[in-house]
């Protein structure tokens, strides 16, 4: 397949998943508005500078995608400098953990802007300029935990099935326009999101990095292995392909078996 012409914009690129899928991306053509935090100017010129050597047409956009302003500045951004938007990956989130009763209001409120509410700021506005094309791609990072619950992530597991229903909605309100909407729901992947929850295992029990990966995988993931943020890439190229042209308001899972037990 060739995406050579198409524009993506991928929020929360500048690492893990969402990097994996911005290049998947751009190996086939697309170019891409490069979203999401950097350690400093120089990760992000980096991070251009891998994509530029890929030959697409690139920029960066640093919206903090629970603010609606900076995201239509994203999207309008990307529409007049690459001259549309047909691909938009909602993938840029954050965890917290703690139970219930602890679990500090503010940041309660961070975690649904930033995976909930940004999706919703995105879509209403690329939806429009990809229904004028006639084509367009709207694929939603949601998780495992956007179908199935787990202890101590009330925000993300509720922003994520958020997702999922907001996905469902957006899939319904374009059947029939050549615009899809879908979500991707993946399992444990080896970012620096997780790496913090491995980090807090190995903390309360005195384990290795090693020890306590294994204890994350072995509670949830059936696989016992992580997915990989290219493997996640490669479902995102098969659902901007024409064989996913019927495909819409689907959640797909991509878990080592999480969700089926
Ligand atoms: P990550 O921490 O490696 O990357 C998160 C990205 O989002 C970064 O680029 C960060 O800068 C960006 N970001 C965070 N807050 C932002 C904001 N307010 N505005 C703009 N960008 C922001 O994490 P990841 O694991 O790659 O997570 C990516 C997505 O995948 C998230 O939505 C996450 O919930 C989801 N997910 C991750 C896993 C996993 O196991 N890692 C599993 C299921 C779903």
């Amino acid at each position: 397949m060739t995406l050579k012409g198409k524009t993506a914009v991928v929020t929360g690129s500048s690492s893990g998943i969402g990097h994996g899928i911005a290049l998947a991306l751009a190996e086939q053509g697309a170019n891409v508005m490069l979203n999401g935090f950097g350690d400093s100017p120089e990760t992000i010129e980096q991070l251009k500078a891998e994509f530029t050597a890929l030959g697409v047409g690139v920029d960066y956009s640093p919206a903090d995608v629970g603010n609606p302003t900076q995201v239509e500045d994203m999207i309008k951004t990307a529409a007049s400098k690459f001259g549309s938007v047909d691909i938009l990956i909602n993938n840029a989130g954050i965890q917290f953990v703690a139970p219930i009763e602890a679990f500090p209001v503010e940041k309660w409120n961070a975690v649904i802007a930033t995976n909930l509410s940004s999706v919703f700021y995105s879509t209403r506005v690329a939806a429009p300029l990809m229904k004028a094309k006639g084509w367009g791609r709207i694929i939603n990072t949601a998780s495992a935990h956007g179908l199935v619950a787990s202890v101590q992530k009330a925000a993300y597991v509720s922003a994520k099935h958020g997702v999922v229903g907001l996905t469902k909605v957006t899939g319904l309100e374009l059947a029939g326009t050549g615009v899809t909407c879908n979500a991707i729901c993946p399992g444990w992947v080896l970012t620096p999101l997780v790496q913090k929850q491995i980090d807090a295992i190995a903390a309360r029990e005195g384990l290795s990095n090693q020890e306590a990966s294994v204890k994350l995988l072995e509670e949830k993931q059936p696989s016992k292995q992580f997915v990989t943020p290219e493997q996640i890439g490669k479902l995102v190229l098969f659902l901007c392909s024409d064989g996913a042209d019927q495909i819409t308001g689907s959640a797909y899972s991509i878990d080592g078996g999480w969700v089926a037990r």
